[in-house]
């Protein structure tokens, strides 16, 4: 380094000297800026620390005057020091004193001083501060200052995430590295967690920063690199997964990088300055999610999240932390963080630690979200770089109803949410006493609530709902979670579990609903344009009969000596209900004829959720002994609106004129041909559009188990007739309002609870 005395492999020496030092916080810092001024020849070297309010404020200097120090503050954007900590990127000049964004705080002195370079201190791509060399004379920085500077302020970084200068800040002004956050994303699942941060996947702590041997440093990179090439190939050879292509693109990606000479040349660069192989990594990491929160191309910045993982599967191969396993030392109040998750890493953890779950990715159908709703665990996705801005164990609110998150709550949020969670458990309270009362209308109209289901964890759900039963089992929720086919003696043992559990309330089971969104991780993809369009459900089970008959089989032989309730999903047209009917009867002969024992009765049922049915109603009531309305999929096709889909999905409404036509005339057909008619969809979670469905006609109700609560306690509160006519009157080409408000209306005038 051009001008430096000693270098820098000397003052990331002498700075670890310092760091160990039982000293302040503020005499540690004093030294600190004295070590760097002196170590590049400057007149000055400052520290600039970002506060919670945007603002950056002098915490130590060497060279400007010591007067100014916790007064002199700045904006972000402002001046040259903001400029560096708006963009997150060095800013060098040789004249200062004629920048155009040269700002003069007559207090510090700071005038004569012409030759500027500051650094942002950074950590995990978050802009902590700003750390600054200044000469009187007009000279440039070299590079290789530059990158030695960015290294020095690493130490920094550390220094101001480890908390010891939060003891130096004025009430008011924290440092941002603390400062509280509200973020939001996408709702997965119900419910208000308050607790303490769990890392799913820990970033690794780099505890050693600085190494004296350039040459070893480097070959540890390199045998890492070896290493990390080495495990993506395995990962990727790895055939016999029958791996989505979409991880197969991800492997791919991973690999190109992992060779990509600019990312590693970029480490090796960093090594040369003086710190470990784990620091440089690091380093260039912490550009990279900078880089990151810049970038505004969606592939681009897929790419670059690729890369921040990459770096943190290298930091994994140079420290030896292996795949983190969930500890017995949890907090009793954990809220998990994680870029993704599986289902069965869900399951890996206690239930009863934790209180939330944030993701940085995951959508309402992901799997994750299917198991966490099950659990009942309060749940936001697509929180946008959740992982790197909090630490473990820091304070923080899941609010998994409306998709918020509160990061270092100040105390009257927390107060406020820790009020919320009183009221909804005040609520439940309520919701359980009712468990006991019969679900009837005020004019004595029975109405059946059952609760959808479809893992071992929902069984509780049935007696603690008091539900009349089970009116949905999603049995490919087994297949969904599983990392291979379950077989048919582990699908009995659910199956049978399941029936256990439920006693003599119904259950009705539905036929594997693969495909679509629903995807098995094992099972071969085949390349569909439109897969909600393609080749799932009933389809799939038809002209793949095997993986039927084998789930059929499990399921009348769980049923021996009781009723089996069996549904085939997507029925699209009569005919598919007969094939599916047929490879019952095949298999019930089949059994008979090995001597197993066999329900005393079996029910078959199609669900009606393609809109082709509609119009084969009067067919397929001839044929079936119930139906059950799959209102998300109905919904999905009548309006063509992708159910999955954000940008889309809120677009129409539920209970539009087209809908409920729809839904009247599966009620009225069904009701007229004495065939009893559910619906399953999440339409019947809801006590406004429980409501709309109890005045078309609906009886019977299948819903998410935290629904039974407040569905029951709403129509305990209605006429059905009354409600009947309403709808029906709001379903004439001359109603006056839309149904959803005419219904909200009513229900605010009569006291129903909504
Ligand atoms: C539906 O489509 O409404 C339904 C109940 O099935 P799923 O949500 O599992 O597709
Ligand atoms: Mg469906």
């Amino acid at each position: 380094m051009r001008g430096a005395i000693g270098g820098p492999r000397l003052l990331l020496k002498r700075l670890r000297e310092v760091m160990a030092e039982p000293v302040s916080a503020q005499e540690r810092l004093d030294k600190t800026v004295v070590l760097i001024a002196a170590n590049m020849v400057a007149e000055v070297c400052s520290v600039y620390v970002l506060r919670t309010d945007g603002t950056l404020e002098l915490y130590a200097t060497e060279g400007l005057n010591p007067n100014a120090v916790h007064l002199t503050t700045m904006r972000k954007g402002e001046g040259l020091v903001g400029l560096v900590a708006k963009e997150a990127e060095p800013v060098t000049t040789s004249d200062a004193q004629h920048h155009p964004l040269f700002a003069y705080k007559p207090e510090t002195g700071e005038e004569i001083y012409n030759a500027f370079l500051g650094v942002p201190i950074l950590r995990a791509g978050e802009t902590l501060g700003v750390l600054v060399v200044q000469n009187k004379a007009q000279r440039a920085y070299s590079e290789e200052e530059i990158e030695a500077l960015a290294t020095v302020a690493m130490v920094l970084a550390e220094m101001i995430a480890s908390g010891e200068l939060q003891a130096l800040a004025r009430p008011g002004a924290d440092l941002a590295s603390r400062r509280a956050l509200q973020l939001t994303g996408a709702p997965l699942s119900e419910g208000v967690g308050l607790g303490h941060v769990v890392l799913h996947e820990p970033r690794v702590v780099v505890k050693t920063l600085i190494a004296d041997d350039v040459g070893r440093e480097t070959d540890r990179l390199d045998n890492a690199i070896v290493g990390l090439r080495d495990a993506i190939d395995a990962m990727l050879d790895r055939g016999d997964l029958a791996r989505a292509t979409e991880t197969l693109d991800v492997l791919e990606a991973y690999r190109m990088f992992a060779q990509d000479r600019g990312w590693i040349t970029k480490m090796r660069e960093v090594i040369a300055t003086g710190v470990t192989a784990e620091a440089a990594v690091q380093r260039v990491q912490s550009d990279t999610r900078a880089r990151m929160q810049r970038v505004a191309d969606p592939i681009l910045r897929e790419r670059l999240y690729d890369l921040d993982d990459l770096a943190n599967r290298l930091l994994r191969q140079l420290t030896g932390d292996g795949h983190h396993v969930p500890s017995e030392s949890m907090p009793k109040d954990a809220v998990l963080v994680a870029r993704s998750m599986g289902p069965a890493a869900l399951l890996d953890y206690s239930r009863d630690n934790l209180r939330g779950l944030i993701l940085e990715e995951g959508g309402p159908t992901s799997h994750v979200a299917i198991v966490a709703r099950a659990l009942g665990i309060p749940t936001v996705g697509e929180v946008e770089g959740i992982t790197s801005l909090v630490e473990q164990g820091d304070a923080i609110i899941v609010d998994g109803s409306v998709g918020e998150v509160q990061v270092r709550p100040a105390p009257d949020v927390e107060h406020a949410y820790a009020e919320k969670v009183r009221f909804r458990a005040k609520r439940q309270e309520q919701y359980l006493a009712l468990r006991h009362k019969p679900s009837r209308t005020r004019d004595g109209r029975d109405i059946k609530l059952y609760i959808n289901a479809g893992l071992l964890v929902d069984l509780p759900h049935i007696k603690e709902s008091g539900a009349d039963g089970i009116g949905l089992f999603r049995t490919e929720l087994q297949f969904m979670i599983a990392s291979q086919f379950p077989r048919t003696g582990e699908q009995y043992a659910l199956y049978k579990a399941v029936l256990e559990a439920a006693g003599d309330r119904p259950v009705t089971f539905r036929t594997l609903d693969i495909g679509g969104d629903k995807v098995l991780p094992y099972m071969h993809q085949i390349e569909e344009e439109n897969p909600a369009l393609g080749w799932r459900a009933i389809r799939l089970g038809l002209d793949r009969p095997g993986l039927m008959r084998s789930q059929l089989r499990a399921l009348l032989q769980a049923a021996a000596g009781r009723e089996l309730r069996v549904m085939f999903p997507m029925i699209s047209a009569s005919e598919e209900f007969d094939q599916a009917r047929q490879v019952v009867e095949r298999e019930i002969t089949f059994l008979r004829r090995h001597g197993k024992p066999l329900p005393d009765l079996v029910k078959l049922g199609a669900m009606v959720e393609v809109p082709s049915l509609l119009f084969q109603l009067d067919e397929i009531l001839q044929r079936t002994d119930f139906l059950s309305v799959g209102s998300n999929d109905l919904f999905q096709f009548l309006y063509a609106v992708d159910r999955g889909n954000a940008r889309v999905a809120g677009r129409f409404d539920t209970l539009s004129p087209s809908v409920m036509r729809a839904l009247k005339m599966i009620a009225d057909k069904s009701n007229a041909a004495g065939v009893p008619v559910t619906l399953c969809g999440e339409l019947a979670s809801k006590p406004l559009e429980a409501l709309a469905l109890i005045g078309l006609g609906f009886r019977q109700l299948s819903m998410t188990p935290s629904a039974i609560g407040p569905v029951k306690a709403m129509l305990l509160e209605i006429d059905a007739a009354e409600i009947m006519e309403l709808v029906d009157h709001h379903l004439k080409p001359e109603a006056d309002r839309p149904l959803r408000l005419a219904l909200r209306e009513f229900a605010a005038e009569r006291g129903i609870p909504l």
